[in-house]
């Protein structure tokens, strides 16, 4: 594909795609084998991610997050005008495609969601599960990740295989909890592969005491290894735990803000770790050099009960003499005043109640006195009683997203299905010519979106090449 930096004739080109990610790669790779040709532009704001690219390497997926210009913020706030980190990747081939949580949404949320039925689902999903050629990641486990199997079987989960049906079936997401920092048995090997554990589990919760209604998903993910890697791996999400509201406000609206925060995230980080290492030498000075603590962490994440929307900000942003109007999104976790009777608050508590004794068995709590000092910046919870105390405190002042924004302009209401003229499919209704094809026209699946994300991109393909 030729690279310009310049365009000087848009009117040169049949197709232009705005944006290179998850949903445009797979747009592209099917409209390209599906239809004669003609010329395309695509437009990228973000880098070459194929190209720049460590990050495309396991090892290097964390600087998917630390990286400052490879994650840029939504400007995201509750209805109380609480600031969320919420963000997003601006590179080629999009945010997440590098680790595990790859899986479909069930072919019947797909359906109800986007039209055509279950069979037709179930058709493109194997053809583009046929084009990533995935193995079976259950059978090459690391020995940490052989250790969270093992507890998680105990407790009666099942495990998930590639392009698990039933997993899409019951699946939600989005706002994220992190709930437990544990030391992992000396005796694991903890490799770079166990950052992202290529585990997940799941389980159902309802927001009521009587069970109604449907279930809320939750997906817990595990990341392990030495605390300075996993440092590093969360200094962009620090941001969330200590920086304080009235900053953020100012820092999910400027980029430089945003950026000056991270580096003193990243500062703070070294720090944190130098004077770990420090201590630790004055305590053993006959092993100094040789520390390593092995952590492992968990993660709940599940969809916010409310959806939310767009509205325009106040400013407008004023360019080479042109104003232009921006847009802010808003979220709307843990809305009710009542935390006890708010949905998400609701599921949050028993998510994590009923997982406090699985962490207790991946590992061992930290020293007490680490205890108080993760405590003391995050509420973080090690005692079933200490959890109400941790949600509140995370719903006014650390608010965090998976990064999983999607919808906006949805398939069926912003969006033409297709259903009477293939050729339509994801056309903007009232347009002539403009086409969706990316999670914006998919309502919020209920388990990570990015495989997903591709089946939009390779759904509209298919259909407007018929
Ligand atoms: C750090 C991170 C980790 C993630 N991990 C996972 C995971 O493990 N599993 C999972 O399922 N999901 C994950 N996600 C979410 C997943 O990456 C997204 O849901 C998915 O990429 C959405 O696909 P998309 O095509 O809709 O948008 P994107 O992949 O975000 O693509 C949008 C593209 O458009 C470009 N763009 C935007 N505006 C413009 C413009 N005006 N001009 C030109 N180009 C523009 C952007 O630079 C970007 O390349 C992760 C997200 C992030 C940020």
């Amino acid at each position: 594909m030729a690279k310009i930096t310049r365009c000087e004739d848009a009117r040169k080109y049949d197709f232009i795609v705005v944006g290179s990610g998850n949903g445009a790669c797979a747009f592209l790779r099917q409209y390209l084998a599906c239809s004669s040709g003609g010329k395309i532009l695509v437009l990228e704001e973000g880098d070459n991610f194929f190209e720049t690219s460590e990050i495309t390497h396991q090892r290097n997926w964390t600087q998917s997050y630390a990286e400052g210009n490879i994650f840029k913020l939504h400007t995201a706030q509750t209805s109380d005008e609480i600031p969320i980190l919420s963000g997003r990747a601006c590179t080629m081939g999009g945010g997440g495609s590098i680790n595990y949580t790859m899986i479909f949404e069930s072919s019947d949320w797909l359906t109800k969601n986007l039209g055509h039925d279950q069979a037709y689902w179930d058709a493109r999903k194997e053809e583009l599960a046929r084009s990533f050629e995935r193995k079976d990641p259950t059978t090459n486990l690391t020995a940490v990740a052989r250790h969270v199997k093992k507890k998680l079987e105990e407790l009666d989960f099942s495990v998930n295989k590639e392009n698990n049906m039933e997993i899409g079936k019951h699946v939600n997401d989005h706002i994220l909890l992190p709930f437990g920092i544990y030391l992992l048995p000396q005796t694991l090997q903890v490799t770079l592969k166990d950052q992202y554990v290529s585990l997940f589990a799941t389980t159902e919760e309802f927001a009521d005491d009587n069970s109604q209604g449907e279930p809320t998903i939750c997906n817990f993910d595990f990341f392990s290894g030495e605390l300075g890697v996993l440092l590093y791996l969360i200094s962009h999400l620090f941001l969330a735990f200590w920086v304080p509201n009235w900053l953020k406000f100012w820092m999910i609206r400027k980029p430089g803000v945003f950026n000056c925060l991270k580096r003193v995230s990243r500062t703070l980080v070294r720090i944190l770790n130098a004077l770990d290492d420090i201590l630790w030498s004055i305590v053993n000075p006959f092993k100094m050099g040789k520390h390593q603590w092995n952590l492992i962490s968990a993660i709940v994440k599940f969809n916010i009960a409310r959806e939310g929307y767009y509205e325009p900000q106040p400013v407008c942003l004023v360019n080479e003499n042109k104003k232009t109007k921006l847009y802010q999104i808003v979220l709307r976790c843990f809305e009710d005043k009542s935390r006890k009777n708010d949905p998400d608050f609701r599921v949050a508590e028993t998510a994590i109640a009923k997982q406090i004794p699985l962490m207790e068995s991946l590992g061992e709590k930290p020293h007490p006195i680490f205890q108080f000092l993760i405590r003391l910046l995050t509420r973080m919870p090690y005692k079933v009683e200490q959890i109400p105390n941790y949600i509140n405190h995370y719903s006014r002042y650390d608010l965090l997203t998976e990064q999983h924004l999607s919808g906006g302009c949805v398939f069926g209401k912003a969006l033409d299905l297709g259903l009477r003229s293939p050729k339509d499919t994801g056309k903007v209704l009232g347009s002539q010519n403009i086409y969706v094809a990316d999670l914006s026209a998919s309502p919020l699946p209920r388990v990570s979106p990015q495989m997903t994300a591709y089946l939009i991109g390779h759904h509209v393909a298919t259909q407007i090449t018929k």
